[in-house]
């Protein structure tokens, strides 16, 4: 080989190389590509993957305004979820007002398409998961500045892990009993201090509390989460809750200093942060790449409470069902949502 052409073939392979380095370097990340569609996935309704890494298609809206609901924080684009779940939400309101409770300040359901999020959240990936405030709609309607600004109320008096029950109400634990009454709710998490008060206070039929689980946050609203609807064939179900209310060791756990103790070692990076497709299932390619319906009106449940179903007159295209990649437990625990206060690393699964 001649000087030049060695020089030239040296010259090709680090091009070549550099461009290899630069491709990883470019690989996107997953919650980049989620964060920025607009519209969900026009296609048969499934969820892929699990609550805290996944995606989904068939996506609809939860019209800003209801007779018994209003969503808050209208910026974030994430009032969108499986028809299921919007559906669920729309007769949970309703259903609330007969019990008392005067409408749902709807928080955080799923971005357009799920898949993780720029800020917040660990779950909410399926558009399976919705956040309630524990505060009760207000007679009026707020103003856009308003859903943006205003804050909800914490139910626990100053920084214990107790409720205040100058701010805790009948109406709170029917808004709760109501949820868990829905066989399609598996969990609803609060607070552990609000368990702890279901558990003190709660009469007659028990049975629901068992669904009521307690965990980090979750004094301001509480998360529905809903399990994996029928036709999902890609969705992972979480273990189911045991069976008992949960008023017993596990709750104690809580009023321990062990789960309010700060991780040792380095911050680790949250999954969310660091996710490529890769981590999600094949699938959430396919649903990043169908089509958008014509508008956000064509997808959104209305607020008469029928939805507008005219994603299911655009020509859908056939989305594959290629199943859950098998998910890591680790993964799965690094990607809990952070509280508002320290972490220790000896914590439970998601819960
Ligand atoms: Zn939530």
């Amino acid at each position: 080989m001649r000087f030049p052409t060695l020089l030239k073939f040296a010259a090709t392979a680090m091009l070549g190389l550099s461009m290899l380095a630069g491709a990883a370097q470019a690989e996107p990340l997953a919650k980049d590509l989620f964060g920025a569609k607009r519209l969900p996935a026009v296609a048969a309704p499934q969820a892929f993957g699990f609550y805290s890494k996944g995606c989904f298609a068939g996506g609809m809206a939860i019209a800003r305004d209801g007779p018994h609901w209003q969503a808050m924080r209208l910026s974030r684009n994430r009032r969108w979820g499986h028809p299921d779940l919007i559906s669920l939400l729309e007769r949970l309101s309703r259903e609330a007002a007969q019990d008392g409770w005067p409408g749902l300040l709807v928080g955080d359901i799923s971005q357009p398409r799920g898949g993780p999020m720029l800020t917040g959240h660990a779950s909410h990936q399926l558009g399976l998961d919705a956040d309630i405030w524990f505060t009760p709609m207000p007679a009026r309607r707020l103003t856009n500045a308003e859903r943006e600004n205003v804050s909800a109320v914490s139910m626990l008096k100053g920084d214990s892990l107790y409720v205040d029950d100058r701010k805790w109400t009948p109406a709170h634990e029917a808004v709760l009993h109501r949820a868990a009454s829905y066989k399609q709710v598996e969990r609803i998490l609060v607070h552990p201090g609000i368990k702890k008060k279901l558990c003190d206070t709660v009469r007659g039929d028990r049975g629901w509390l068992s669904k009521v689980r307690p965990f980090w946050g979750h004094h301001y609203h509480f998360h529905v989460r809903i399990g994996c609807p029928p036709g999902s064939t890609g969705c992972k179900r979480q273990d189911p809750t045991p069976r008992s209310d949960g008023c017993d060791k596990s709750l104690d756990w809580w009023f321990t200093d062990e789960p309010w103790r700060p991780a040792k070692g380095p911050a680790k990076p949250k999954a969310r942060d660091i996710m490529t497709m890769a981590a999600l299932p094949d699938a959430c390619r396919a649903v990043l790449a169908a089509p958008s319906p014509a508008s956000e009106m064509a997808v959104t449940l209305g607020g008469g409470g029928a939805a507008t179903q005219a994603a299911s007159q655009v020509a859908a295209p056939e989305l594959p069902v290629l199943g859950y990649q098998e998910i890591d437990p680790a993964s799965v625990l690094s990607a809990m949502p952070a509280g508002r206060v320290p972490r220790p690393s000896n914590r439970p699964a998601l819960q």
